[in-house]
């Protein structure tokens, strides 16, 4: 796998060849008439980030596109879709678990189709063993073969069993059919792999180089989703700091330019690597009034020596004068972040600088993670291994200051006044409505459907574990 990451004669920013898109909506189009009247529906299950939760809506697009109708479980669906995640092994052995588990779901109904997609479908090697271990899977492909999904399915329906990787560097797909979760808040990907090569990280491996979209076709879909009523957009990149678009278009310029589209009110990114962060993104947060004063900025580890061991090009005082250059300019930011615990080699001397870390940054949330080994990453070669049970009390030891950290961030909100925008009704109790107020904290307060897309002042009264609880104060837009 190492050759990949010297390998930098990968072409940028390609697009899939129209061709390819073509023979996509051709066969969408003739599954469509096959498919009619006869009321077949799909369930997706997704695992890992963002990023895939949108590729989710991509395929759900096409499916949608091929004439299915989405089902509430997999026991009602005629195709079952697994989108699935390999940054964790975790992740890993629930896919393995819950594809294994449906075995008696396709005796009982033959005519049931089994499908395999994402990151873990990418690595040839697990695309081997998932089509070898579960002869009922019927199509297993990667992240790079997204596009291709119609014509796939129209030859899995037509009875072939399909491994299908491929072992390119991605390209763009554009106007796929996406069928979104969300009306008021959206994802919109910007841009697609990543060249960091951290090295507990398969990404790099598995989505490929860093490739951006065309600055334009970005704002024309973020105008098409204002049109619909979209308030608020995520711009959505492994590393959303290094987009390159065409015509010279940085990401702070991107931003400025999303920032005059009507209609949006609201503009959130997501994930920002820190040694990309530059002054002039710091600066377009602080000046354009719709960017919301959230970053996500993972930190990993707050130990130089294990920071250099994961490749992640930043101290810890570089980090920490990010999060001070970025509260000076843009007051009130809330800075959530991601730890990794027991990184080989991690010492109890290192890991308390992650501890002391988390106590000091003050950030508003941090997500969590055992380190977890990824064959083919250079981490994963590493001597000095950490122990299981080393890495689960750190990984405790962390979260009980985490959840300290968080308590006393929420206090501060309680008895303030702050602008939500009503994303949806709690499911298990509808007189509850929710939404985020602009630094990302979910909010909860008595409220019906007919205030999903409008923003309003809620009065925080508590607070509970995730989230805020409040009161309407009044309406507006
Ligand atoms: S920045 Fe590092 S952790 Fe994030 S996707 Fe790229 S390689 Fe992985």
């Amino acid at each position: 796998m190492h050759k990949l990451e010297n390998d930098l004669e990968l072409k940028k920013n390609a697009a899939v060849p129209e061709e390819e898109l073509r023979a996509g909506r051709e066969a969408a189009s003739r599954l469509r008439e096959r498919l009619c009247g006869r009321g077949l529906s799909y369930f997706i299950e997704t695992y890992g980030c963002q990023m895939n939760e949108h590729d989710s809506e991509k395929l759900a697009g096409m499916l949608q596109s091929c004439g299915l109708a989405k089902a509430e479980t997999k026991i009602g669906a005629d195709v079952i879709l697994f989108n699935t995640c390999c940054v964790r092994e975790h992740a890993e052995k629930r896919l393995m678990g819950n594809v294994g588990a449906l075995k008696k779901l396709k005796d009982e109904k033959p005519g049931l189709l089994v499908c395999v997609c994402g990151c873990m479908a990418q690595q040839k090697d697990v695309a081997d063993k998932l089509y070898r271990r579960f002869p009922f899977v019927d199509l297993i492909f990667g992240t790079h073969e997204l596009h291709l999904f119609p014509q796939l399915l129209e030859q899995a329906m037509e009875g072939r069993r399909l491994a299908r990787v491929r072992e390119l560097d991605g390209e763009i797909a554009e106007g796929l059919p996406v069928s979104r979760n969300n009306g008021v808040s959206q994802f919109v990907t910007i841009m697609y792999g990543c060249d960091n090569f951290c090295s507990y990280c398969i990404v790099p491996y598995v989505r490929g180089r860093e490739r951006s979209r065309e600055p334009e076709r970005i704002l024309a879909e973020i105008r098409a989703l204002a049109k619909d009523g979209v308030k608020e957009i995520t711009l959505l990149g492994q590393n959303v700091n290094s987009y390159q678009g065409d015509g010279g278009v940085d990401f702070p310029e991107l931003l400025r330019r999303t920032g005059k589209i009507e209609g949006i009110a609201r503009i959130r990114f997501m994930t920002s690597h820190p040694k990309d962060l530059s002054p002039r993104l710091i600066e377009a947060m602080a000046s354009l009034p719709k960017v919301c004063p959230h970053i996500h900025l993972p930190v990993q580890s707050g130990s130089d020596r294990v920071l250099c061991l994961m490749n992640r090009r930043y101290t810890r005082a570089d980090y920490l004068a990010l999060a001070a250059a970025l509260r000076a300019a843009v007051p009130g930011i809330e800075i959530t972040t991601d730890f990794i615990v027991g990184f080989p080699g991690e010492t109890e001397e290192d890991f308390l600088d992650s501890l002391r870390l988390a106590r000091e940054a003050g950030f508003s949330a941090a997500y969590t993670f055992k380190y977890s080994k990824r064959s083919g990453t250079r981490a994963a070669g590493m001597e000095e291994q950490i122990p299981e049970q080393v890495k689960k009390d750190r990984l405790k030891r962390l979260n009980d200051a985490v959840a300290e950290g968080l308590r006393a961030g929420n206090e501060k909100y309680v008895g303030r006044t702050g602008e939500v925008l009503v994303e949806g009704c709690d499911r298990r109790n509808a007189a509850m409505a929710f939404g985020k107020l602009p630094s990302f904290k979910m909010v909860y307060f008595p409220g019906g459907e007919s205030l999903i897309g409008r923003t309003v002042r809620v009065n925080i009264t508590k607070t509970s574990v995730n989230s805020l609880i409040g009161e309407l104060a009044d309406q507006k837009g």
